[in-house]
């Protein structure tokens, strides 16, 4: 029986952690010997101690992912055997998906339904699709005179590192790891200091499944020490980073220092859900304005934060709204029948919890939550909650709380709405409820992000580009654009 509490509760008791960095293909302590305590957002209980990284281990880890990019190890064997590799990579990931999931849930709190049926599944699926693709990308040949052959090639960068936040800790590494593993490259991966598990136990897969010391390693460390040391180094190539938008600004600053490393950022978000009373289903569009704040619990980049509905239908269908969220309860994240699991940390719960103060101190009407849930003894849970009448000059309309805090605000036309919808610094996602092809197409040319959904919340898989306009980052994963990022272009031109 792997569908109870009791089960999970056991696994978790049983479950060994590695705290321990993976560099050149062994698990070792930072060389300082530091660690920091890893505790669960559930319970609060002490997982494991993990190294505490820094530069000295980053500058040794950099030595060897060089090494192994300069000597071809992985870098210079053909794209079919890095694709089989990979292959057996992901395949790894599903074959130790239960530990894998439990591990994402003690780390920062998801509930282990969505870790097992959500998380595994997606990295190992990001994690095929890149190397599935590596042995079908082609190059050019310019279109020159007779008397000149010019190739147009890409080339693997060297080493890329990648810095990756808390939500979905293996999604976000896969997004990364995988396409750049399959150009060639050497990674350093830096998981957040909030749920490195994950990642140092995907470091041994990586090995068992055949790819070279030095070619994938990950260094955990605490704050921004570590991700600073190699976002300074001088011989990282690439770096690409999914997390805030504040530290995505401070990289490229830190590029600018070194080296000009290539910078690629995922950032931040605050999308709107725009419904119009035109809808074809609303009682569809009031379900999924609830799941786009409530799950993951709301820690979600793409999370429908701000929830914009033409006045004429606003209250009917607020009360549907309303009572959708309802059906998302703060629980024991190790329960399966929990959707709403713990808040990843203790800071974040109160930067959740100052929010909504704001809110209320602002003006806006609080319709639904704004407490905190006490689903386990000493754990960090929150109730999903509902701000309605929240107008543009409102810090709940115009920052990221990355919790399940949605603001809701209504609107009198199209052109209001879309004025509204791309009011914000971010632009990485946002959807449109309507009936009306014209209206649709034209709304949906009209947002200001990066992806635009139609008549849905979240759409997309590993076939299309994720990325954000404005301040929500630059360039793309997923998708064969996301091989821009691990690729650098080559002119060669050839006198016949
Ligand atoms: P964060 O920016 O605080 O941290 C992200 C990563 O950067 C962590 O690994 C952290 O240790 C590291 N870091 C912190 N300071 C650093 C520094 N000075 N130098 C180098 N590295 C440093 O973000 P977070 O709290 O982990 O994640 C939440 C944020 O991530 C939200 O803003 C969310 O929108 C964003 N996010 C974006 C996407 C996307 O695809 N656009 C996806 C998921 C999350
Ligand atoms: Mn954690």
């Amino acid at each position: 029986m792997t569908d109870t509490l009791e089960y999970w509760t056991q696994r978790a008791d049983e479950l060994k952690f590695e705290g321990r960095a993976f560099i050149n293909g062994q698990y070792q302590d930072a060389q300082s010997g530091e660690t920091f305590p890893n505790r669960s957002p559930i319970d609060n209980r002490l997982l494991t101690d993990v190294a505490a990284c820094d530069s000295a281990d980053a500058d040794l880890t950099v030595r060897h992912a060089r090494a192994a990019f300069d000597d071809g190890r992985w870098s210079q064997l053909p794209p079919a055997k890095r694709k089989s590799i990979l292959l057996r990579f992901a395949a790894l990931v599903k074959k130790h998906g239960e530990e894998l999931a439990l591990l994402e849930t003690l780390d920062m709190g998801k509930p282990i339904s969505d870790a097992r049926n959500v998380d595994i599944p997606a990295t190992s699926r990001s994690l095929q699709w890149s190397a599935e693709a590596i042995d079908k990308l082609y190059d050019e040949i310019a279109p020159t005179g007779p008397g000149e052959l010019g190739l147009v090639s890409r080339e693997a960068v060297g080493v890329v590192a990648a810095i990756v936040p808390w939500n979905f800790p293996m999604i976000m590494a896969s997004w990364k790891i995988g396409p750049a593993l399959a150009m060639g490259n050497s990674v350093i991966l830096k998981p957040s200091e909030k749920s490195p598990l994950s990642a140092l136990r995907l470091a041994a897969l990586a090995k068992e499944a055949g790819i070279p010391d030095g070619v994938f390693n990950v260094l955990p460390g605490f704050g921004h020490t570590v991700g600073k040391a190699l976002a300074l180094h001088m011989d990282v190539d690439t770096l690409v980073f999914t997390g805030s938008t504040a530290i995505a600004k401070q990289l490229m600053i830190y590029a600018g220092e070194s080296n000009m490393k290539r910078v690629w950022t995922e950032a931040g978000g605050k999308s709107p859900n725009v419904v119009f009373a035109d809808a074809p289903d609303l009682s569809a569009a009031a379900k999924a304005a609830a799941e786009g704040i409530c799950f993951n619990m709301g820690e979600v980049c793409t999370a429908g934060s701000r929830l914009l509905v033409e006045a004429s239908i606003a209250d009917e269908f607020m009360a549907e709204v309303l009572s959708a969220v309802q059906g998302w309860k703060p629980g024991n994240p190790l329960d399966p029948a929990t959707n709403v699991g713990a808040i990843v940390d203790e800071t974040q719960l109160k930067r959740v919890q100052s929010y909504i103060d704001t809110g209320k101190t602002q003006g806006a009407r609080l319709s639904s939550g704004g407490n905190r849930a006490d689903s386990v003894d000493g754990g960090f849970f929150m109730e999903p909650t509902v701000f309605e009448d929240v107008t543009r000059d409102m810090t709940i309309f115009k920052e990221e709380i990355f919790g399940p805090v949605l603001s809701v605000t209504r609107f009198t036309d199209e052109a209001d709405a879309l004025a509204i919808a791309n009011d914000s610094i971010y632009g990485l996602a946002a959807a449109v409820w309507t009936s009306n092809l014209s209206r649709a197409h034209r709304f949906a040319r009209g947002l200001r992000a990066g992806s635009v959904w139609v008549n849905q919340w979240d759409g997309g898989d590993m076939t299309a580009p994720f990325g954000g306009y404005k301040q929500s980052g630059n360039g793309r994963d997923k998708s064969l654009h996301a091989f821009d990022k691990y690729s650098e272009i080559k002119a060669t031109w050839i006198k016949l």
